[in-house]
């Protein structure tokens, strides 16, 4: 239906710009054929022109989410147990993480790891007590 309506317009376009014409003598089909691959040429860049802009928009709206993501953080704590100062340090996943402390300025590395529990299995106390982040798994006691 889209398809129809459009081609009516191009045509009674083409047909109106050739009705012009041939008022001033000139004939009547090649005007038509004309004013049509004109249309259709004007109508291809105006889409290409579109989607152009549509994907920009798009490669912005990514690279507002991306910089979102860099915005995450976590509180951590000084390893210095003299020190144990807490500290937001900024987190990305994709780089090594690293941070100075502000209290006894020594360098910290921050290590982000993950742990899976069963949906039914309770977890009370700290569930990284145990947990070495360097290796990934629990410290054998
Ligand atoms: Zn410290």
């Amino acid at each position: 239906m889209e398809l129809v309506k459009s081609l009516l317009i191009l045509f009674s376009v083409s047909a109106s710009v050739a009705g012009c014409f041939y008022l001033l003598s000139l004939p009547f089909f090649p005007v038509f054929g004309l004013a049509t691959i004109f249309q259709i040429f004007v109508y291809n860049l105006f889409s290409n022109w579109r989607k152009q802009r549509a994907e920009i928009e798009f490669e912005t709206i990514q690279n507002e989410r991306i910089k979102e993501f860099s915005k995450q953080g976590i509180e951590c704590i000084c390893p210095d147990e003299n020190c144990a100062a807490k500290t937001y340090v900024p987190i990305r996943l994709d780089l090594e993480n690293k941070y100075e402390c502000p209290k006894c300025k020594k360098s910290i590395k921050v290590y982000i790891g993950s742990k899976t529990f069963l949906e039914t299995t309770p977890v009370s106390d700290d569930p990284f007590k145990n947990f070495n982040f360097v290796e990934g798994k629990d410290y054998d006691n």
